[in-house]
């Protein structure tokens, strides 16, 4: 090991206090380190779990200098700190993943020229900055199609599907107009994700690929060990080392793929962080999506990231508070895991929880039953 390592008893900072960044406190303080959060919700997740929580703005700039001379290094929860911010205490203190890593995943229309660059293969696409785009990229890229903001877009927000050119038209003005990417509509057989984490020094590890099944844009479940062949799960793992490489990335990342009906692997989109489709690595991995995340960021040894037992990790959102928790703890072979979150909403993600069992068939089979049984169905 090259790089100096950072040890127990040091700090650690995590701009962003949602689900992501209390599980990372979690984790942190699990092996020793104080974490200090930043994030303006006075009651966000995190707060609860780390030693100081900076309640401010991700853009205030007393406040991340005050983190940044609190932190021996710092990660982040979602992409969409502002980078400004992030090179703000780069200057001060360690920051892992680096802003040039973070800008390229918080713009769709860079990730996919960079992934495609890094030997990757995005879904076809057309760029539009302005209506003169509409026509053209309709006709380059056909029905249907999806349109998808270029920033700031998450859990299916920003997104369009589109049949024609009047519809295309619509979708870009309730986009605002602002600059988006025109996607072909492809047929999926199945979406996976690739988490792998990668420290200073290159050294590289990766999860087991997780096979995800969405509802309404919003991940729903993941299975693991994915149900695809060992190609396409070598694929993944191996595209996602290539653009954490090509990055000189330094933490986690996860990518999003598409396995088409055709049984092509389409580069999806990046997470610069820990991924809801990894949350299942908290119980059925040696070490988990955020101990890897300290690891990465201190220097370390990635952790084995050997599966223990197949899993399928169900996510919990606020459509269906409170849930019947008698159906959860009836059963033996579930993990449960909430986020603090007092206040339900619609879509909101509250926890999740994992079921592990002797096969896959079997966890799936537990996990849809108690998840109709939670939601009444
Ligand atoms: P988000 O940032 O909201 O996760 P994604 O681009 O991952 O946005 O899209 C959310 C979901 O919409 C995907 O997981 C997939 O189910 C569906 N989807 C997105 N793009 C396409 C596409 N080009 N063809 C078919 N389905 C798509
Ligand atoms: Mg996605």
């Amino acid at each position: 090991m090259s790089g100096k390592q950072i040890l127990p008893g040091s700090t650690l900072g995590v701009l962003g206090g949602g689900q992501l960044g209390r599980m990372f406190c979690v984790a942190a303080r699990t092996m020793g380190y104080r974490v200090v959060v930043l994030d303006p919700d006075p009651h966000c997740g995190a707060g609860l779990i780390a030693d100081i929580h900076i309640q401010a703005d991700y853009t205030d700039p007393a406040a991340l200098e005050k983190m940044a001379e609190q932190c021996d290094a710092i990660t982040l929860e979602f992409e969409n700190i502002p980078s400004q911010s992030v090179r703000q205490v780069a200057a001060k203190t360690a920051v892992y993943p680096a802003a040039e890593s973070l800008e390229i995943a918080q713009n769709r229309d860079a990730e996919k020229q960079f992934a495609r660059k890094a030997g990757l293969q995005p879904v076809p696409y057309a760029t539009i900055s302005q209506l003169e785009d509409l026509s053209p990229a309709a006709a380059e890229i056909g029905f249907p199609a999806i349109l998808k903001s270029n920033t700031l877009g998450y859990d299916g927000k920003g997104q369009f599907v589109v049949n024609d050119l009047g519809e295309l038209e619509s979708a870009f003005a309730s986009a605002g107009a602002v600059s988006c990417v025109l996607e072909k509509q492809i047929n999926i057989h199945c979406e996976i994700s690739a988490i792998v984490a990668r420290n200073a020094d290159a050294r590289l590890a990766s999860f087991p690929v997780a096979e995800n099944q969405h509802r309404n844009g919003i991940l729903h479940m993941s299975i693991v060990p994915a149900r695809v062949s060992d190609e396409i799960r070598q694929q993944a793992v191996d595209k996602a080392a290539l653009l954490a490489g090509a990055l000189d990335y330094v933490g986690i990342l996860a990518v999003e793929f598409f396995v088409s009906e055709d049984n092509v692997l389409y580069f999806n989109e990046m997470a610069p962080r820990p991924h809801n489709s990894g949350h299942y690595t908290k119980d059925a991995c040696v070490t988990s999506q955020f101990e890897q995340q300290v690891r990465m960021m201190c220097g370390l040894t990635p952790g084995d990231t050997r599966l223990l037992s197949p899993v399928v990790m169900v996510n919990m959102l606020g459509d269906l508070w409170l849930p019947d928790w008698s159906a959860i703890f009836a059963q033996n072979n579930i993990k449960l895991h909430l986020y603090g979150k007092t206040e339900a909403r619609p879509g909101r993600k509250m926890g999740h929880f994992n079921v592990l069992a002797e096969d896959v068939g079997a966890a799936l089979a537990t996990a849809e039953s108690v998840f109709s049984e939670l939601s009444g169905s």
